[in-house]
């Protein structure tokens, strides 16, 4: 087991010839197990595209990533998940045609349902236990009331809690947020504020993308900063806060 639970090296990526992520030289910078790193940097910096070529939506056009030893390029969306890589989208999503609790559950479909669970008749215990967790993962984002409701019925910022509730069930040994605190009511940022420290406790590697900085700064315990593409800082906040190129750059003040 090495400090480092994830590695970019040199990745970056090019849509065209217009290069999104990694600058000249790619972008290369580790996650520490357990760390809480924040991602941040202006409109366009490249963190939902970072993402998307951590988590496997897109392939790097250079360089690679590598989670807990494994080099991810080879590997599909679902491959990396079940390596236990959860994440959220900067758009939630969410399965209309299903209600709240069971878009929970699709977070739970294949990690531990078996066919042969049915097959002994063991398929009602089982998917009582399954309810059970979705149920303790609405009742922690603070949406347990709503659990029967249609997700037409969901505020944006519910919404996004429903995402991190349906990544919390597959106990996800990293877990990625893009933007979880844009649109979320100050009651819910709270929930999710006590929810991150959690994870974090517990030794869940977390990478945060956020503008609210007053939010992100105070749970991360390192910071990476995208300009461009590329690589401007990294640091822990109080580094970052003091950087002169980050200040002048981005937090513009
Ligand atoms: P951030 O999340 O930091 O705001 P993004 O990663 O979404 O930034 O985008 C980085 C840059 O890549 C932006 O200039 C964006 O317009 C561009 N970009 C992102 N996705 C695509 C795509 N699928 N095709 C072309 N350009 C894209
Ligand atoms: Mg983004």
């Amino acid at each position: 087991m090495t400090d480092s639970i994830l590695q970019l090296d040199g990745v970056a990526k090019d849509f065209n010839k217009f290069r999104a992520v990694g600058g000249k030289d790619g972008l290369t910078f580790d996650v520490k197990r357990g760390g809480f790193l924040g991602l941040i940097g202006p409109n366009g910096a490249g963190k939902s595209t970072t993402f998307n070529l951590i988590s496997g939506v897109l392939r790097p056009s250079m360089g690679k990533v590598t989670f807990d030893g494994v080099d991810l390029s080879p590997l599909n969306i679902a491959e990396i998940a079940a390596l236990g890589l959860g994440r959220t989208f900067q758009t939630p999503r969410a399965f209309e045609s299903l209600n709240v609790i069971d878009n929970v559950m699709v977070g739970l479909a294949h990690a531990e349902e078996s066919p042969m669970a049915a097959l002994f008749g063991r398929w009602k215990p089982a998917e009582r236990a399954l309810t059970g967790k979705a149920e303790a993962a609405l009742e922690r984002v603070g949406l347990i009331g709503r659990r029967h409701d249609a997700v037409s019925n969901l505020s944006g910022g519910e919404l996004r809690m429903l995402e991190v509730a349906r990544q919390l069930v597959r106990d996800p040994r990293i877990l990625l947020l893009d933007e979880p605190t844009a649109g979320v009511d100050p009651t819910l940022q709270g929930k999710l504020s006590e929810i991150l420290a959690d994870l974090h406790a517990d030794g869940t590697t977390l990478i945060v993308v956020e503008h609210n900085l007053g939010f992100l700064m105070s749970l991360a315990d390192s910071v990476v900063v995208l300009q461009n593409g590329a690589l401007l800082a990294k640091g822990t906040p109080d580094d970052i806060r003091r950087d002169p190129h980050v200040i002048a750059a981005y937090l513009g003040a």
